[in-house]
């Protein structure tokens, strides 16, 4: 189950959710990990502890990654304390849902910056390390929201189909160094995100659902352990979908 020893990933908005999920896997397979997160430095530290406990070394990194200085101070400082960066998964995401007609510029603004624009920064700052090593994988989290569309979520919803033009593209740029790029879209999963959600909706959509329950975050991380290890050298540019069924095609 080993198979990421050796490894260093940096994984953003590690601190809470699917993120957290995703460092703890990835260091259960053997990786370092940083755990990058904006604001909550206890729910980091805990994550860092976590990993520790599992015989796994790892560092918190605060970092706004939606600033591209912040960012790049991020890998800057993954690349001096472990001297590489092997696995980049660019999961900082938020939400600021409402109609259009009643949603804000600053709605807007705060969610394709917090969502895509992260996701640019942190890639731009990755490449050329990774490049020089001629090894990397870079994972995007995007979201059935970026595939499908979905009703008051018009920024999010923009953001993650940018991420996936993002990873598509990046994929062709970086492919001949050894580099992979891919997205794993979940689904609905039980996470602060979501827990707003009404009753209704989770109604709904268990209605439209193959398998009949919400995503757990460990589908995610499971998807994205596999997408960062050694064996998937030949999978780029794809979008894996962890979703129950609910988006096919
Ligand atoms: P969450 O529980 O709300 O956690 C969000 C994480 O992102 C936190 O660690 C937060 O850090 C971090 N973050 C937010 N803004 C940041 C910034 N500017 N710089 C650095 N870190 C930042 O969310 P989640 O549900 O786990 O979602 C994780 C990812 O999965 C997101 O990209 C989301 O869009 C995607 N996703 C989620 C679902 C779902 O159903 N939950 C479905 C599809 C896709 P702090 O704790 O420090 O604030």
């Amino acid at each position: 189950m080993a198979q990421l020893d050796g490894r260093i990933a940096v994984v953003t908005g590690a601190s809470r959710g699917i993120g957290r999920a995703i460092a703890l896997e990835l260091a259960r397979r053997g990786a370092t990990i940083v755990v990058n997160y904006n604001a909550a430095s206890g729910a980091a530290d805990e994550v860092v502890e976590a990993i520790k406990a599992l015989g796994g070394q790892a560092m918190a990194r605060q970092a706004d990654v939606s600033n591209l200085e912040q960012a790049t101070a991020l890998i800057d400082a993954a690349v001096e304390a472990y001297g590489k960066v092997d696995i980049l998964v660019n999961n900082a995401g938020t939400t600021r849902d409402t109609l259009i007609m009643r949603m804000k510029e600053e709605d807007w603004d705060t969610v394709i910056n917090t969502n895509l624009k992260s996701a640019w920064n942190c890639s731009k700052a990755v490449v050329r390390p990774m490049m020089k090593a001629r090894y990397g994988r870079i994972i995007n989290i995007t979201s059935v929201s970026g595939i499908a569309g979905n009703e008051g979520q018009t920024n999010y919803s923009a953001s993650k189909a940018g991420l996936i033009g993002l990873t598509k593209a990046l994929a062709r740029e970086v492919g001949s160094r050894g580099i992979t790029v891919n997205a794993v879209a979940p689904g609905f999963v039980k996470t602060d995100l979501t827990a707003d959600l009404p009753e209704s909706l989770l109604q709904a959509l268990n209605d439209r659902l193959v398998i009949k329950r919400l995503g757990t975050i460990e589908d995610v991380a499971y998807a994205v352990a596999f997408l960062a290890s050694d064996e998937t050298s030949y999978i780029t540019g794809q979008v894996l979908s962890v979703d129950g069924g609910l988006v096919m095609g």
